[in-house]
């Protein structure tokens, strides 16, 4: 009789886990508010105080950046939209190179292809999958303009030694802290270290309106540089006359008033939700700290982990059995969230392919049929994004990491339990596996 619930065996876990749900009536009545206004977006496009949006919108930036302890925050329709207003604001352009990471959503690495410039990615650290000081160095070059780290997982980057090459080198820093809010480095938030920090409010990420992103800055320049390209920036450009016309064609990325209605009581929510999760993850790791094979990733020095996702590292000499086969013996034990069945147990093997692999880096079509920006008069270096430039990643990616987010709230230690043992008992069986 095999014990092991992909061979046919008992599962651990026989009920779905109760699902991430923490919308109350604080934000329906956020939202009846704006109902009622009958105000559902406050934007205008022409110089008056609503071309920086209605009420809600501004209220909710006042509040993000007061919460933050950063000058401004502009509100936008996705972290997405947000990453591309960064890059159009810093001024970046044809034959620019931004140095990004290969580890995280793709939008952080493709965002400085909407202007033109060219991603070059640098490997990530062996402990914290975040970019690495001393490989960004290497892939510095004379057009590089800026670097976009990703306080992955939930883990703000290191950002001393980073912030300080970019300093040497006049490079921007645009932090994409989508996976990260609250998350401190020396007691300063993640997403307030670089020059222009990204928050998403889309519904995976800790809190959430569906969708939504918010940019912060203490560069008032650029703050307006973003609230033009936020909206419409060519048709305002003659009344708010920035210094130069550089990437003033805008966009529409505003946000909703009931977006940032509801975005502001979710802010109010974001430390209980934090902290909750950090109580489950110092639960479960220390459960998992029992099972030889596994070792979960520690917290950078200085720092606190806002816990998007827990890395696991994994060691196939331990175990004997290949991470894949080890992980989907454990997803077996286990059950879908509640309401999320399609998608299967959230545990992965080795979180996200590197970006560079996807077909448009490998054959290098991103903006038209010919090969743009790669190709052309402007940009005549040649970047690569053959497999094995960035070894740590692949070796996270094939065979290293696994990334899981049952542990957030409303999980109950029996939830939690339920998850190490599915651990544990294929550590103790895995000879069926064999
Ligand atoms: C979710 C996410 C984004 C994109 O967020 P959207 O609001 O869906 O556009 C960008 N970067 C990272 C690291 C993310 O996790």
């Amino acid at each position: 009789m095999p014990k092991l619930a992909i061979n046919g065996g008992p599962k651990i876990r026989k009920k779905p886990f109760p699902a991430y749900r923490f919308h109350g009536k604080e934000e329906k009545k956020a939202l009846n508010r704006v109902i009622d206004s009958g105000i559902l977006s406050g934007y205008i496009g022409t110089k008056h105080e609503n071309f920086y949006g209605g009420r809600e919108v501004r209220a909710l930036e006042k509040e993000w950046a007061d919460y933050f302890h950063i000058k401004y925050a502009v509100a936008v329709n996705s972290a997405t939209s947000a990453l591309y207003c960064a890059v159009g604001a810093l001024g970046i352009g044809p034959g620019d190179e931004v140095i990004v990471s290969p580890y995280s959503m793709s939008s952080s690495a493709v965002a400085p292809l909407i202007y033109g410039a060219i991603p070059v990615f640098a490997d990530i650290e062996e402990d914290y999958y975040c970019l690495d000081v001393k490989s960004i160095e290497k892939k510095i070059t004379s057009r590089t303009k800026a670097i976009i780290v990703v306080d992955i997982l939930g883990l703000p980057y290191d950002a001393d030694p980073i912030n300080n090459i970019a300093r040497k080198h006049h490079l921007y820093i645009i932090e994409d802290c989508a996976q990260a809010p609250g998350a401190t480095y020396k007691e300063r938030y993640a997403g307030t270290l670089g020059d222009v920090g990204i928050y998403s409010l889309n519904v995976h990420k800790h809190i959430h309106t569906g969708e939504g992103g918010v940019l912060v800055t203490d560069n008032g320049k650029i703050a307006q540089k973003l609230r033009l390209i936020r909206n419409h920036a060519e048709s305002v450009i003659d009344s708010y006359n920035p210094k130069d016309l550089v990437n003033m064609v805008g966009f529409n990325f505003r946000m909703t008033e009931y977006t940032a209605a509801m975005a502001g009581e979710q802010l109010k929510r974001l430390a209980y939700l934090f902290s909750e999760r950090m109580k489950n993850v110092v639960y479960l790791s220390n459960r998992l700290k029992e099972i030889p094979c596994l070792e979960v990733s520690p917290i950078r020095e200085g720092c606190t982990h806002a816990y998007y996702l827990q890395g696991i590292k994994y060691s196939r000499e331990k175990a004997d059995i290949p991470r894949n086969i080890y992980v989907d013996a454990v997803k077996a034990e286990l059950m879908p969230y509640e309401l999320r069945e399609n998608e299967g147990v959230r545990i992965t093997s080795g979180y996200t392919k590197p970006i560079y692999l996807l077909p448009l880096f490998q054959r290098k079509i991103a903006i038209g049929l010919n090969g743009w920006p790669w190709k052309g008069d402007i940009y005549k270096e040649r970047v690569s994004y053959k497999k094995g430039i960035c070894p740590i990643v692949e070796k996270m990616y094939e065979k290293n990491l696994i990334t899981h987010e049952i542990f957030r709230p409303p999980m109950t230690k029996n939830d939690l339990d339920d998850v190490a043992d599915a651990f544990q008992k294929v550590w103790e069986n895995r000879r069926e596996l064999l």
